[in-house]
């Protein structure tokens, strides 16, 4: 099963105006078999995510992109609605996580983190510091493939990861409809809720791709490109 575990929506992301109907039908269509909705500091009401699984007869899954004291952290598990007014740490987070039996995964560690050239090759001393100020022993997976990140922040990543011996996670972070389905998470057995999800990270059964790491058409590559090509002839006149 193929789940996009990233997703920003009008509803409660400042930063985003897509639409989660629209985030959820484009999903389908482009190839995905299940979506998270993780807005910035934010659960969603859980009747709400509910509506949606109803309505589109798709896998909608709620949780949160949090911004800690050491970065941005996607949380599964704990009970919405929520706001964060103020942020958390990350061990006040991981507190409430555990206790809600829910887990954490480092988004998009190394965002951010590649303006030194030393940085995009780090010494075992500096992968030691990197680990130790981040806390990143403090999560129960890494999102190596984020739509938003290139190939040297996933290679940084997927060594992170490595290291710690966690499995990995994709996710598009989507903010507009054309961000949908451009990373996810493969994950072995069908997800329908949030339960389905933990268990499946827990228990390792997951990893981070995209459409060329798998071997997979990308169907909206081909959409899209189609749009843009049935559109060149008219600007390239200009
Ligand atoms: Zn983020
Ligand atoms: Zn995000």
């Amino acid at each position: 099963m193929l789940i996009d575990l990233h997703n920003h929506t009008g509803w409660g992301s400042g930063d985003s105006h897509l639409d989660p109907s629209e985030l959820i039908e484009r999903a389908r269509r482009w190839g995905l078999d299940g979506i998270a909705i993780t807005e910035h500091n934010q659960v969603w009401d859980p009747e709400k995510i509910e509506a949606l699984r109803r309505r589109h007869n798709f896998p909608v899954i709620g949780g949160a992109e949090v911004d800690t004291d050491i970065g941005h952290v996607l949380v599964f598990g704990l009970q919405g609605p929520r706001r964060w007014l103020r942020l958390p740490s990350l061990e006040e987070l991981r507190s409430l996580v555990d206790e809600a039996g829910g887990v954490i995964i480092a988004a998009h560690p190394f965002r951010g983190l590649l303006t030194a050239a030393s940085s995009s090759h780090p010494s075992e001393d500096e992968w030691s510091q990197l680990i130790s100020h981040h806390r990143w022993n403090m999560v129960d997976a890494v999102e190596v493939y984020n739509g938003l990140a290139g190939s040297q922040q996933r290679g940084l990543a997927a060594e992170l990861a490595r290291r710690l011996d966690l499995p990995t996670t994709g996710g598009s972070d989507t903010h507009r409809f054309m961000d949908v389905a451009t990373s996810f998470t493969i994950v072995d057995g069908e997800l329908r809720d949030e339960r389905d999800l933990m268990a499946a990270i827990k228990a390792r059964r997951c990893r981070g791709g995209d459409w060329a790491s798998e071997g997979l058409v990308d169907k909206r590559r081909k959409e899209l490109i189609g749009a843009t090509s049935r559109w060149a002839p008219m600007s390239s006149k200009e």
